[in-house]
């Protein structure tokens, strides 16, 4: 490939800041808010122009990954911010109650509301925010990342920071900053979807409509010749009348495996497939379910869903066996009971479920990339093998690893900013004291 020399140049430091968070997704905001009111001076910089990353730009049908569920009972083992989440969506009328499928349950939310009052929280809580900036190298000093180098309309500048969180999803900072990882199980990731939502549906008409029949409509539609790649879908009431919310698209390359998510030509290809297909079981939808035939397409994430890219490697890596045996860690600093949901090469998505009424635990370990000192990782690129992140990525456990990320970052400033320093009770007293569930 022909290349030039880029002139060096010097860039203006325009933020000395305690802990810099790099995302704003599930992981990121949760980690920020708890920083700040911890009392930490924290900056977060995020690419696009609100908060919410997967849950705002892909869009989803619910919150995961909350509770345990069993025959009699649905209990929350994510708790903390995620729930404070909940109550101030609640003020916007933005928020389902609890809804059980398959064996499990989920919250739906509203994808405005959630832009809303995302903002409210971060503002709330003293966090520096700096939208529409993208986080591009770092500075390195032996084992520490000293800083970010961010652009945006403003041009190329620094951030300096005692401690850095990665919720970038992608583990770009982590990755930048010398930390081993894997892209999938040696480059195979879980198929990325399109999400979308189409209005003017008859609620009443769909609403007793099963997993399996909608499965059938599918079936049926590929045998009348229609190329579904997928036939098992979640398909969500939202807290809006009349819209509903579908997962139901599954985007490969044209030699039938996954796209790479770190490849910019790969990505493209993906976002114009992936709009594609909402629009063949749009039609799919309004020919075969009753209470569809008047739908229409009223929005598709502006981001095409990720599901898996970099796993950073940490000093602990959460296993499938850790997950399916609901293994109970020393350094728990997260809980979760949410099963494998791998969406692999066949057109259904494989569910894996651990013991009802039961979850595993997260240990701190996870959050700390190995070879360097002062960087965090939360979110959907923690330190996990392929088969466990389909259980660790869901929204709900990555806003409880956010939490965690952003006591330990407090804790760690006390600790020569040396994340591996600093106590673990003393974290998880402080998780405790914020309404966080560790077991
Ligand atoms: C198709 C699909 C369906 C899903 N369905 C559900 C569901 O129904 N329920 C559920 O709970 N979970 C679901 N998930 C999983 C879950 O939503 C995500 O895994 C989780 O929200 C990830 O949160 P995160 O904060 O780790 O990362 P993300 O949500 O990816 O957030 C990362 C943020 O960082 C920003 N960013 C990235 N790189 C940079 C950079 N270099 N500089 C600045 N900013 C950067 C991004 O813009 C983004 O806002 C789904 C995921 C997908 C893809």
């Amino acid at each position: 490939m022909k290349t030039i020399m880029e002139p060096s140049r010097e860039i203006p430091v325009i933020i000395e800041t305690d802990v810099l968070v790099v995302g704003g997704g599930s992981a990121g905001m949760s980690a920020a808010v708890t920083a700040s009111r911890m009392g930490c001076n924290v900056t977060l910089i995020e690419k696009f122009g609100f908060l919410g990353g997967t849950l705002t730009s892909v869009t989803l049908g619910s919150f995961c990954g909350i509770f345990t569920v069993t025959d009699e009972a649905i209990k929350p083992v994510v708790k903390g911010f995620q729930e404070e989440l909940i109550e101030r969506l609640k003020r916007y009328e933005g928020v389902l109650p609890p809804h059980r499928w398959l064996k499990t349950a989920s919250v739906s939310y509203d994808i405005s509301c959630l832009k809303k009052v995302a903002d409210e929280l971060i503002t709330e809580s003293g966090v520096c925010v700096f939208y529409h900036t993208q986080a591009v190298s770092v500075v390195k000093e032996n084992k520490k990342v000293k800083g970010v180098i961010i652009e945006n309309k403003d041009g190329r500048s620094i951030i300096n920071a005692k401690v850095i969180i990665d919720a970038s999803g992608d583990g770009d900072i982590a990755a930048m900053g010398g930390a081993p990882y894997e892209i999938g199980s040696n480059g195979i990731t879980q198929f990325p979807s399109s999400m979308f939502r189409m209005a003017n549906v008859e609620i009443e008409k769909i609403v007793h409509i099963t997993r399996d029949e909608y499965q059938g409509y599918f079936q049926k539609a590929k045998k009348d010749g229609y190329s579904l790649p997928r036939v098992s879908s979640g398909i969500h009431i939202t807290p809006l009348y009349g819209v509903v919310h579908l997962n139901v698209t599954k985007i490969a390359r044209e030699d039938g495996n996954t796209i790479n998510p770190l490849r910019v030509e790969e990505l493209t290809y993906a976002e114009i497939e992936g709009r594609r297909q909402v629009f063949l079981y749009a039609e799919v939808l309004r020919k075969y379910v009753p209470g569809f035939e008047k739908a229409r397409v009223v929005d598709i994430g502006s981001h095409i869903g990720i599901r898996e890219a970099r796993l950073i490697k940490g000093d602990y890596i959460l296993n499938e066996k850790d997950v399916l045996s609901c293994r109970k860690f020393d350094d728990v600093i997260a809980c979760s009971a949410w099963p494998l949901e791998m969406h692999g090469e066949k057109d259904e998505t494989k569910w894996v479920w651990i013991e009802p009424g039961d979850f595993y635990t997260i240990p701190y370990r996870c959050l700390i990339p190995q070879n360097i000192e002062n960087v965090l990782i939360a979110g959907r690129n923690i330190s996990t093998t392929h088969e466990a992140q389909a259980s660790t990525r869901v929204s709900a456990v990555c806003m409880a690893v956010g939490q965690a990320a952003g006591t330990a970052a407090y804790l760690a400033l006390k600790c020569d900013n040396n994340v591996r320093d600093i106590s673990i009770k003393e974290l998880q007293g402080f998780l405790q004291k914020g309404n966080a569930f560790l077991g």
